[in-house]
């Protein structure tokens, strides 16, 4: 049994098995949550990014994948990059986002990851509108069988973190 905990902070301060990232689909870095896992986490992932976008990635990882490197510096293992979907007005990309933490979920079964925590993906320069990306997060973790035992949400603000709690109920 999955439990679904909530953290109003800084998803680069937790300590966890594994981090998700929000990344964009060079894995070259950017800003945000992957600016911050970068700039805390130091050039190692950077490193392994790279040479999955070498051996792998050349034309970028596909929305709604998800790739795991090194923790580098932060208090984890690993950091799970999955790139987030564009929120559109004019087209469902819900699967897409959907699919980031079903892919992520699966990337943590592999590596053993018992403890994972997720930001919300997409909400921010992807701006995807945060009841609805909650929604999202909250029954695609919930309907994923999955080995991992604790799945944290970390939000960054109140609302955010309001948001999801609603959803939570
Ligand atoms: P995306 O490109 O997928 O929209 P962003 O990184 O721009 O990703 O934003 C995703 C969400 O993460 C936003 O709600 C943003 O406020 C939040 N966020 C930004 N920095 C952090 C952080 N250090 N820890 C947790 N959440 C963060």
């Amino acid at each position: 049994m999955t439990s679904i905990t909530l953290v109003r902070g800084d998803i680069t301060q937790q300590f966890v098995d594994a981090v998700v990232n929000a990344a964009n689909s060079s894995l070259l870095g950017g800003g945000g949550v992957d600016g911050a896992i970068h700039r805390r986490g130091g050039p190692e992932i950077l490193q392994e990014c790279r040479r999955l976008r070498a051996s792998h990635y050349g034309k970028g990882l596909p929305t709604g994948r998800a790739v795991a490197t090194t923790a580098g510096l932060l208090d984890a293992r690993w950091v799970i990059h999955t790139v987030g979907p564009v929120w559109s007005a004019t087209e469902d990309r819900s699967d897409l986002l959907a699919s980031c933490y079903r892919e992520s979920l699966r990337v943590a079964d592999e590596l053993g990851a018992a403890t994972v925590a997720f930001p919300a993906i997409s909400t921010g320069v992807y701006r995807w509108p945060m009841d609805d990306a909650a929604r999202i997060a909250v029954e695609t973790v919930r309907g994923t069988p999955t080995a991992v035992e604790e799945v944290r949400f970390v939000l960054f603000d109140d609302a955010a973190y309001e948001t999801f709690a609603r959803r939570l109920d």
